[in-house]
């Protein structure tokens, strides 16, 4: 078959980048559906998905992806970036490429076997770790807007630097992110908060005023401010420091985005009081109530990570707390109780938080979490309160004074509850049953049976 037809993109860039990667794209000057089925015939076990109306198809063999698609010349109209596309030539498809490090080819054709085509100097900016785009910046980020946000990840993932010409043009055309889907620029964010340091794509955000439009939440944390003389920290570099120190311990995305919005709600709670200087009083609070709006407004999930970044944000402070008083086996029983699974992760969020330069202050935070990571286990261990359920149900309750669902029922079992947490009775059923003889009889219910 005489067909011209090259690899290009990514997975070019990454075999210079030496990461490995799993999705091939094969640019055909022709048709890609056509080039895809003759190599489906010569492989032994082709899996072969064909996308008529993209004009692709895709095949899977081993563990890549191989995606084949036809030369494509595209134009942009204002209100979309949805391109009008026509058959082009491999150097319509290249100019069509968003970064000079992604707009790389190899031929594959017999004459030019292996031959790399580089028509903007995309080796020498992966040597220089430069993200630049290809044609002029202003009319590649006008196009589509969501480049805006790939420069800025691939800035991030692979530790370059965007060219100058290029992020002014991000500058100048960021409010174009608007006509981009809340999926499509979450997902992106997403990309970026799992980079190694994700501070670095955090600031260029920042920087570029996208993050204002994206996550104005979080813009609003920059800044500091001086009463009589007396300044706050900036609550940003503050936060994306944390989600850098997460970053070192944990990657899970949902403990990361915690980091990222535990101090979500400072600048409402921001007040300054003359005697102790700059509170924040129930940010903690406030904080954890945002997060659902946050959720709903980027498209991410109201679904249980939703409720644990929620529960660790409402949490946040409290492993610090108990470093400052005295270390109680009740205020240890109440963190285990409420913090349930994750306490692991809010003491890691805790060690995280601390981003302070002092080294006395850091020396002596860290004497005290020894201290309470081994109470918390201690206690856990006398006490088993992770995922605790009543040593008393409500239908022993029920049966016991023979009363059917009532205000009483449920008085008894939160008393229960209370005396276990403030140690006052042990975590087994014989106490528990005994106090609840008691309370009963204090509501003046009469014991019918006896268990
Ligand atoms: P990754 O797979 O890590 O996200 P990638 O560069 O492979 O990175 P893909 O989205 O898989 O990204 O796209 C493959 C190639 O298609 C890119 O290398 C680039 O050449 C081109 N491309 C993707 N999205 C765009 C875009 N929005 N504008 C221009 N070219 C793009
Ligand atoms: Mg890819």
């Amino acid at each position: 078959m005489n067909v011209p037809a090259y690899v290009v993109g990514g997975y070019v860039r990454d075999i210079f980048l030496k990461r490995p990667s799993e999705d091939i794209d094969i640019v055909v000057v022709g048709s890609g559906i056509e080039m895809a089925n003759n190599v489906a015939k010569k492989l032994d076990d082709p899996k072969l998905s064909v996308f008529k109306n993209f004009g692709t198809a895709m095949l899977r063999c081993d563990n890549m992806e191989i995606e084949f698609v036809g030369a494509r010349k595209e134009s942009y109209r204002s209100d979309s970036r949805k391109p009008v596309v026509e058959n082009g030539t491999l150097e319509d498809d290249l100019n069509r490429r968003d970064f000079t490090i992604n707009a790389l080819a190899i031929g594959l054709n017999k004459n030019n076997f292996g031959k790399l085509i580089d028509s903007f100097n995309g080796i020498l900016d992966i040597e220089y770790k430069v993200i630049r785009t290809p044609l002029n910046p202003d009319t590649t980020f006008s196009d589509d807007p969501l480049r805006m946000l790939r420069a800025i990840r691939f800035a991030a993932q692979l530790n370059f630097e965007i060219d100058e010409k290029s992020f002014n043009a991000i500058c100048k055309n960021k409010e174009r992110i608007s006509i981009i889907s809340k999926e499509r620029i979450t997902d992106e964010l997403n990309k970026i908060i799992m980079t190694k340091k994700p501070s670095a794509g955090f600031k260029l955000l920042l920087d570029s005023g996208l993050l204002e439009i994206i996550f104005p939440q979080l813009a609003k944390l920059k800044g500091i401010e001086t009463v009589e003389g007396k300044k706050h920290k900036d609550n940003f570099y503050h936060s994306i420091q944390v989600l850098d120190n997460i970053s070192e311990k944990s990657d899970d995305l949902w403990l990361r985005w915690t980091a990222l919005v535990h101090d979500i709600a400072k600048p409402q709670t921001k007040k300054f009081d003359e005697k102790t200087g700059w509170t924040f009083h129930g940010h903690e609070v406030v904080g954890s109530r945002m997060v659902p709006q946050i959720f709903r407004e980027m498209k991410l999930p109201a679904n249980e990570k939703m409720k644990y970044v929620q529960k660790l944000v409402a949490l946040h402070l409290r492993p610090i707390a108990l470093t400052e008083e005295t270390i109680t086996d009740s205020a240890v029983r109440r963190l285990l109780f409420e913090a349930g699974n994750d306490i692991e992760d809010l003491l890691m969020l805790s060690v995280a938080d601390i981003t302070s330069k002092n080294p006395e202050k850091i020396k002596a935070y860290n004497k005290n979490f020894k201290l309470v990571k081994k109470k918390i286990k201690e206690v856990e261990e006398k006490d088993k309160l992770r995922n605790w359920q009543p040593p008393v149900t409500g239908n022993d309750i029920m049966k016991t004074f023979d009363i059917k669902p009532c205000y009483e029922v449920g008085v008894i079992k939160s008393a229960i509850r209370e005396a276990i947490l403030d140690g006052k009775i042990g975590n087994n059923h014989e106490e528990a049953y005994k106090f609840m003889l008691e309370k009963g009889k204090e509501l003046g219910l009469t014991v019918k049976n006896i268990s």
